[in-house]
């Protein structure tokens, strides 16, 4: 029995009480956004109820209480991921942004005669943004290839590493299969190329308490949305050398230090990539998501998952013709599977009816349905609001949505 008290956890989330046609929601697309408790939803309408103002640049009271809240966050989320430095975190709209920054300030680093390696099964944020590097440099994009469990073939990594290698970048967990992958040692090989390694934690954030420091990678990137936090706020971390080395991304106010029309400095860490008005609110929200998920614990929070994701793929094997993607020894909270000759938006449809909200198609992973050679899975992904109730719920509407379409 899980030591968490799942009837209290779920009081906190207000959405979890409404009804999707004329069912209770069973919400099991954690993996695209989680649902966020009222504490975080409190600490928003907080936010313009009582401290609404422009931050870093105001004399007047608010405007320096909403900078210390602000920054407080940003402190908040440097403690979490185990950070040096609070201005190694940089304030983005999320993961794809945070991509982007680091990709496109990399063009002045790369050449024709360098690689970049990336995992077979990145989100296409973490594979775009780098062929567009690639597209400006002429740097070569190689692949990671992987296995049919959906793991990454570590020798192959290897033998791909090479003195051109400049970069590598691969997802902590995987969104379309639920793979964890053995980052530290892909890190620790990168660095024995002199290539710089970027994570995206956008998957893993909220399941895995990550320490940066001791993983010792160069750039991680998170949503906040997909732990509770709001959408439009993420970060990007990266080591301070290489925040230093990085171009600006944006240019405009906040991220300069001095204006003239022959030239203009830029401001200091974090300010530099944080051009423009931020999200504030987003940002002192995603601070308190970090909060609440600590006060219930990421090891109880992972102990209970594991528990709930192992339950569901033994009750979703009974189902015959029902094949799960994404079987690697260590996975987390997704769990990826289509039924033989079934469409899989055909049982989303259905599922939809029944109140189930699934995901299906390629879950912006498109290289891996073509690796598996097909259109898409249904992928349903938990969180630790999710109850086995809710398992039985969705095994119940799989096999009537298979008894209705075959
Ligand atoms: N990478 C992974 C592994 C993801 O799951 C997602 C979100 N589905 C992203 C990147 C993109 O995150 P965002 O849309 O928040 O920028």
């Amino acid at each position: 029995q899980s030591k968490l008290n799942i009837d209290t956890i779920r009081k906190d989330f207000p959405i979890l009480f409404r009804e999707v046609n004329g069912r209770p929601l069973v919400y099991l697309d954690n993996a695209a956004t989680s649902q966020t408790p009222r504490q975080v939803i409190n600490t928003i309408v907080d936010y313009y109820q009582n401290l609404n103002a422009n931050i870093h640049r105001g004399v007047h009271t608010l405007s320096q209480e909403a900078t210390d809240a602000y920054e407080e966050a940003r402190r908040k989320i440097q403690e979490h991921f185990n950070i040096a430095k609070p201005h190694e975190v940089i304030f983005t709209s999320g993961t794809t942004h945070s991509i982007n920054l680091v990709a496109t300030g990399f063009t002045s680093f790369l050449d024709k005669d360098d690689e970049v390696l990336v995992s077979a099964m990145e989100h296409h944020s973490n594979i775009v943004p780098w062929q567009m590097l690639c597209e400006r440099t002429g740097a070569k994009l190689k692949v990671i290839p992987m296995t049919v469990d959906g793991e990454l073939k570590m020798e192959e990594y290897n033998k791909l590493l090479s003195q051109k290698t400049k970069l590598v970048f691969c997802n902590h967990v995987s969104n379309a299969l639920g793979t964890i992958n053995p980052i530290k040692g892909i890190i620790d090989a990168a660095h024995g190329v002199g290539a710089t390694v970027l994570i995206d934690g956008a998957q893993a954030a909220a399941h895995i308490k990550a320490d940066l420091q001791a993983l010792d990678v160069d750039f991680y990137t998170v949503s906040a949305h997909k732990m509770c936090g709001p959408t439009g706020v993420g970060i990007l971390y990266g080591k301070e050398e290489w925040l230093n080395k990085l171009p600006p991304y944006q240019g405009g106010g906040e991220m300069i230090a001095e204006v003239t029309f022959e030239k203009t400095t830029y401001a200091d860490l974090p300010h530099k990539f944080e051009a423009g008005t931020p999200n504030i609110c987003g940002g002192i929200a995603f601070g308190a998501a970090l909060d609440y998920m600590n006060a219930i614990g990421f090891d109880m929070i992972t102990e209970y998952e594991d528990e709930l994701v192992r339950y569901a793929t033994e009750q979703l094997l009974t189902i015959e013709g029902l094949k799960i993607y994404g079987t690697a020894k260590h996975k987390t909270s997704v769990i990826s599977f289509n039924i033989k000759g079934i469409h899989p938006y055909d049982i989303g449809t259905i599922l939809d009816k029944l109140g189930i909200a699934v995901r299906t198609g390629h879950h912006c992973a498109q290289p891996i349905m073509d690796f598996y050679q097909i259109p898409g899975t249904v992928r349903a992904s938990f969180s630790f609001y999710n109850t086995k109730e809710e398992v039985d719920v969705l095994v119940e509407g799989v096999k009537k949505a298979k008894s209705m379409l075959l």
